[in-house]
């Protein structure tokens, strides 16, 4: 268990945009810093270089990550691999398991293609018009099948 040397809201810090960090004054003369990338991981501790004191960084973590989080890559939908009989799009995760997005999902406007194994997720950047025309398309074609041997 850490035993914190205070509480000090986020908004108290001062933020350096060179090097990317929070910092704030410990009695020590020195500072407590933590980072941005810290801070968006959820990480609240903030620590003194110097001294062993520790202070707790009271802040808004979603907010925090809304804000600065790791941009989204984002990835075009031509280069997902379709299958078919799922209705699946895939493309390679850097895990090695694979970001997926269903058809239905995209068709409803949905642009995110989640990782089943890890948290990542890519951004899909498609043409909504020119994808729903293509798969009507697909339907109209396999309706008129239908009729053909109905026939
Ligand atoms: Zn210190
Ligand atoms: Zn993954």
């Amino acid at each position: 268990m850490t035993t914190y040397h205070d509480e000090v809201e986020l908004e108290d810090f001062e933020y350096d945009e060179d090097d990317g960090l929070y910092y704030y004054p410990c009695p020590c003369g020195d500072q407590f810093q933590i980072s941005r990338e810290e801070l968006v991981a959820g990480e609240d501790e903030a620590t003194c270089p110097s001294c062993s004191l520790v202070v707790k960084v009271i802040y808004d973590v979603d907010k925090f990550k809304e804000k600065y989080g790791e941009v989204i890559e984002e990835k075009d939908l031509d280069d997902f691999e379709y299958d078919e009989d799922a209705e699946v799009y895939s493309y390679p995760c850097s895990c090695s398991d694979r970001y997926l997005a269903k058809k239905s999902d995209i068709l409803v406007g949905k642009t995110e293609a989640k990782c089943s194994s890890c948290d990542l997720s890519v951004k899909l950047t498609y043409d909504k018009d020119s994808l729903c025309t293509k798969f009507e398309e697909v339907v109209k074609i396999s309706e008129k099948k239908t009729i053909k041997q109905h026939l």
